[in-house]
């Protein structure tokens, strides 16, 4: 089974349609939250989400303020502007698909789990060791694929502290860096947390968007990026009156 991995949207469809034009063929996808907000294609983004073969789906933090879920108290000026003009522009059924959109983690099979932030905490970042320890040690399943940091990243936890839960090592194998492909080869007994990058909006000073594949007969993750339409994404975003800032991130992706 190959699982494509969406992450982080974020209502840019250029770097959407880029991503699902360079993925080749998979099998189903895995949609890891935060669709909307910041971008200037939210209605398309959606109905383009909608219309993939899904395997599972978890909410990001925009989806849900976008969808009134929950307050903006936790957004800066720039993210409220964003999601204000979001829930303003979602069609009646897309604001309602959007809050019907399942509260991480979801787990898929013997193997995998999805979360947004971390399985402990939808809405929690994992920056360093200790978050990626913690959300660990909160995981159901050895993979463990999560988003909402923008970064990728790769955190392995490896045995024997994976079994007895006593004086655990994280390992960080990653970021990949620059390379547009990086693998993560799944070794039994071990536990991976593994962020394969933003599609819409990367923050790793690469503006390429990041996407991931799993392929669940070899056991490895691949992590991707493909270039993008990004002056079309800015242009859209200035046209609709968003914030030059988020046109601006995404040249740099900053
Ligand atoms: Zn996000």
């Amino acid at each position: 089974m190959r699982y494509l991995i969406l992450s982080d949207i974020h209502a840019n469809l250029e770097a959407l349609e880029a991503t699902l034009a360079a993925a080749g063929p998979y099998d189903q996808a895995l949609v890891l939250g935060d669709l909307v907000g910041y971008g200037a294609d939210p209605n398309a983004v959606i109905d383009r989400v909608r219309a993939l073969p899904v395997a599972a789906m978890v909410r990001g933090n925009h989806d849900k303020v976008a969808a009134g879920l929950d307050g903006i108290d936790g957004f800066n000026q720039i993210a409220r502007d964003a999601v204000q003009w979001t829930t303003a522009a979602l069609t009646r059924d897309n604001h309602a698909w959007l809050s019907a959109l399942p509260k991480g983690p979801v787990v898929l099979d013997a193997t995998i789990e999805i979360c947004h932030g971390t399985p402990f905490d939808e809405d929690m970042y994992v920056f360093d060791d200790l978050d990626a320890l913690r959300a660990l040690r909160s995981a159901a399943r050895p993979l463990c694929l999560y988003g909402h940091t923008h970064v990728p990243a790769v955190f392995q936890l490896t045995p024997p502290e994976a079994a007895t839960g006593v004086s655990a090592t994280i390992g960080l194998t990653g970021p990949p860096g620059r390379s547009a492909r990086f693998e993560v080869h799944v070794e039994a007994e071990c536990q991976y947390l593994v962020n394969c990058g933003a599609i819409g909006q990367p923050r790793d000073a690469d503006p390429r968007a990041g996407y991931g594949m799993v392929d669940t007969d070899a056991g490895g993750v691949t992590m991707l990026r493909v270039e993008y339409d990004v002056r079309a994404a800015q242009r859209k975003i200035l046209a609709a009156g968003l914030p030059e800032m988020l046109a601006r991130r995404l040249a740099i992706g900053r």
